[in-house]
């Protein structure tokens, strides 16, 4: 088992992303789950857990269990990206590297734009799964992991609008409004979101399975 840097914890974020660590605190802090949350950073030789699922299920649950047997914690993790009804759902779980190149944000987003540019139907939506799991040793394995799916349905435009967020955000209006994601301030976009709305279903699970001090 891994020794975490710094005080105490009773759940890991398998994350080194500090803006997803912020976003589940608060998510934790109002579901009564204040203190005790570390992120990877807290254990420097966690491994890089290959993204090799072919669902956001799939990928939030190797995650988290990895993390959960490396830590002997419990660890949340997620999963996400953007599903085009045009494509088939596609790019789907490989939204990070639709272009061929991982994190590429601009190519990925011009392929979709090309791929959909004599296409009128618009229809997308951004999914995200987060998944709890349980360390092995300590639990029963049939009561050991659970996933939360959160959706932000929407449409996409034709071309890039706006400067904040990342991925696909400057292309995604979300349904009822007509700002892009990448045109919404922070806070707005954290309260509608996919991995706001799948961080908070599972925020209750968390609170019920993680022992408070
Ligand atoms: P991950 O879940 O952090 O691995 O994200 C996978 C990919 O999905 C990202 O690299 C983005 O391309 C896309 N994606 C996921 N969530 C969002 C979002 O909120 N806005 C824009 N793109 C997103």
């Amino acid at each position: 088992m891994a020794d975490p840097a710094g005080p105490p914890s009773r759940l890991v974020l398998a994350t080194r992303n500090a803006g997803k660590i912020a976003e589940l605190s608060r998510i934790l802090d109002a579901a009564g789950f204040a203190d005790g949350l570390a992120g990877l950073e807290s254990f420097p030789g966690a491994p890089d857990v290959p993204e090799t699922g072919l669902t956001f299920a799939e990928n939030a649950l190797l995650k988290a269990r990895a993390i959960a047997a490396y830590t002997g914690l419990p660890a949340v993790a997620d999963d996400s990206g953007l599903c085009v009804d045009a494509l088939h759902g596609m790019p789907g779980v490989f939204s990070a590297r639709w272009s061929g190149k991982h994190g590429d944000d601009k190519a990925n987003l011009d392929l979709v734009l090309g791929q959909l540019s004599d296409v009128d139907a618009r229809g997308a939506q951004f999914v995200c799964v987060a998944a709890l799991v349980l360390p092995p040793e300590v639990h029963d394995a049939a009561r050991r992991e659970w996933t939360a799916t959160g959706v932000l349905a929407g449409s996409l435009t034709r071309a890039p609008r706006g400067s904040n967020g990342f991925g696909y955000d400057p292309i995604f209006v979300p349904e009822g409004a007509s700002l892009t994601t990448a045109e919404l301030a922070p806070g707005k976009k954290d309260a509608i979101s996919h991995r706001g709305r799948a961080f908070r279903a599972l925020a209750p699970v968390i609170a019920a399975q993680v022992s408070q001090p």
